[in-house]
C-alpha cells in the first residue's frame, strides 16, 4: 500500500535498520520505545490488522521471529502486544507485533 508507513519501511523508502529480516517478515526498533527493548515485527505483505491476516503459518512465523530476536538480545522477560482497532490503540494500520522487554518496561503507558 503506497501510503502505508510500514510498507515504506519494508520497501526501504524510509531508511530503517532491520534487527531481523527474512523472506516474509522484517523487524526494527520502535521509534518511541516503551521499554529498554521495543521491537516491531511485521509481515512484508500488507494486512490492515491481525483480523485480515488469515495465514496461520505467517502468524506463527511472526512469533518465531520475535522469539529469536528476544534470544539474540538476551531478553528473558518480555511482552507481545498486537493492538487491533483504534479503540485498542492501533495507530499504524499494517499489522505489527510489539516485543517489549527489559527492566523498567512501561507498558501499558500511564
Ligand atoms: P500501534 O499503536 O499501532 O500498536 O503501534 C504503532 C507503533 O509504531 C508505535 O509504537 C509507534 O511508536 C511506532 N511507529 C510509528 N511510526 C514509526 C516509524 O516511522 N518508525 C518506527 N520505527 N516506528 C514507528
Ligand atoms: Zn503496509
Amino acid at each position: 500500500m503506497s501510503d502505508c508507513i510500514f510498507c515504506k519501511i519494508v520497501a526501504g523508502e524510509i531508511p530503517s535498520e532491520f534487527v531481523y529480516e527474512d523472506d516474509r517478515v522484517v523487524a526494527f526498533r520502535d521509534i518511541d520505545p516503551q521499554g529498554p527493548f521495543h521491537f516491531l515485527i511485521i509481515p512484508r505483505q500488507h494486512f490492515k490488522s491481525i483480523k485480515e491476516m488469515k495465514d496461520e503459518s505467517l502468524m506463527g512465523h511472526l512469533l518465531k521471529a520475535g522469539n529469536r530476536i528476544a534470544e539474540e538480545n538476551n531478553i528473558e522477560d518480555f511482552r507481545y502486544i498486537i493492538n487491533t482497532g483504534e479503540e485498542a490503540g492501533q495507530t499504524v494500520f499494517h499489522v505489527h507485533l510489539h516485543l517489549i522487554g527489559g527492566r523498567k518496561m512501561t507498558w501499558p503507558p500511564g
